[in-house]
């Protein structure tokens, strides 16, 4: 009933398009949309309406997923805090945490690599005054704990280091990096968006104070998310950047997206039962690809994690590569049953190279820029094996005539 539309198709193609870009967003589980359903013409109340039963109703929804993603993360529902989405959260902790009064020292330690909600407010920080120390990462991407440890000092007031990396899936030692935190007496938030689906996210285990999720990139709808805000042991004191009416404790005043939430706990409570056998199951697509691409073109580039360690350090549904000769942009675009992604989805008002790569200190032929790749939970090895034969054929096909235009896209 939710799908009776004609599957997309391309013209002058027969088959559906595979979507591969699961790293900018995921498609809605129809369970998710089941659940979400009602609460748009039935269940339509405002959750901060405290005078009638169609704001009670609407509240117990909204308690009721809160539990849900408390679940999932294993903290208190009293520690999630909704938001309109990732970029929202980390937000929230950055500045949140920064601007707090009861903050004491003016120092934030992130790294290189992280988002660009959380790199952009540290540099806003950093023009009022705030010292940011962004940590390298080594060629496979990930960062080192002992600069880390090095990094902090007496005036630091935050640490951001993301779970996983959504451009080349680098699965940073986040544990170890909590753990380290922790002994300091240092506030870490912690960029899970893109681990969440893929690799348990326990808020104790990872040692976060804070925690930003997002559920589109975890097949709940666009437009929600939250962040973890740790009530004790420390109790994390932010201030709040949008204010008016005080809804989720002060914290993010606004009426909530009833519907959002509600398919965002459907979505975790998804995730929390099926991860460990989904996680299996995407390695063995991922591996699969690989190889045939591997096969078919030798001469292409794995940046990031290499293949031997891809099991521990790399997301499960992930694989960046780049193709010697061939523009990333121009294979993206010469590819019309394929859809994969160069550089990331959000920053998108940069026509530029990634900069997630040109961290990575890799004699590899910049140039030519990294193409991404991110199956997801309705993947299949029929569609792995039909990609990677278009794949394979257009590399060849733009290798053999390269487009006349210039090697700088548009
Ligand atoms: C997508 C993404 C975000 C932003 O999330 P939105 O909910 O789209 O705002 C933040 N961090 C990471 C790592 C992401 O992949």
């Amino acid at each position: 009933m939710v799908f009776s539309r004609p599957p997309l198709t391309i013209p002058g193609m027969t088959v559906a398009p595979i979507y591969f870009d699961c790293h900018a967003t995921t498609p809605c589980d129809p369970r998710v949309v089941e659940a979400m359903a009602p609460t748009f013409s039935e269940d339509f109340g405002n959750a901060a309406s405290r005078q009638h039963v169609f704001g009670w109703r609407a509240e117990s929804l909204v308690e009721a997923a809160r539990r849900q993603v408390a679940r999932l993360i294993e903290c208190d529902p009293r520690e999630v805090i909704f938001t309109s989405g990732a970029t929202e959260a980390d937000n929230l902790a950055v500045r949140g945490v920064a601007m707090a009064p009861t903050t004491k020292g003016r120092h934030i330690v992130t790294c290189v690599t992280e988002h660009k909600a959380v790199l952009d407010p540290c540099q806003q920080l950093e023009s009022r005054g705030f010292r940011v120390t962004y940590l390298p990462v080594r060629g496979d991407g990930r960062v080192r704990v002992e600069d880390v440890e090095r990094a902090v000092t007496p005036e630091t007031a935050l640490v951001s280091i993301m779970y996983a990396n959504n451009e080349i899936g680098t699965v940073h030692p986040v544990p170890e990096i909590g753990r380290l935190l922790k002994k300091k007496r240092v506030l870490f938030h912690c960029d899970a968006v893109q681990a969440l689906p893929h690799l348990p996210c326990q808020v104790d285990e990872l040692g976060a104070d804070l925690l930003s999720l997002s559920a589109h990139k975890m097949y709940g709808p666009k437009g929600v998310g939250a962040l973890y805000v740790r009530r004790r042991q420390p109790r994390v004191r932010l201030e709040p950047v949008i204010l008016g009416g005080g809804h989720e404790r002060g914290l993010r005043s606004g009426t909530l997206n009833v519907p959002g939430v509600v398919g965002f706990g459907r979505a975790c409570e998804i995730v929390a039962s099926e991860r460990e056998g989904a996680a299996k199951r995407l390695a063995v697509l991922r591996n699969r690809l690989l190889e045939k691409l591997r096969d078919e073109l030798p001469e292409m580039i794995i940046n990031g994690v290499a293949p031997e360690h891809m099991n521990e350090h790399r997301l499960p549904n992930n694989l960046n590569v780049t193709f010697p000769g061939v523009n990333a942009e121009h294979l993206l675009k010469a590819l019309g049953g394929v859809a994969v992604a160069s550089g990331s989805a959000c920053s998108t008002a940069v026509a530029d190279s990634s900069y997630v790569l040109r961290c990575l200190d890799k004699p590899e032929p910049k140039e030519f820029g990294g193409v991404r790749i991110g199956l997801g939970r309705f993947n299949t090895s029929e569609e792995v094996d039909r990609a990677a034969e278009e794949i394979t054929t257009t590399v060849k096909r733009l290798r053999a005539a390269p487009p006349s235009t210039s090697t700088r896209c548009d």
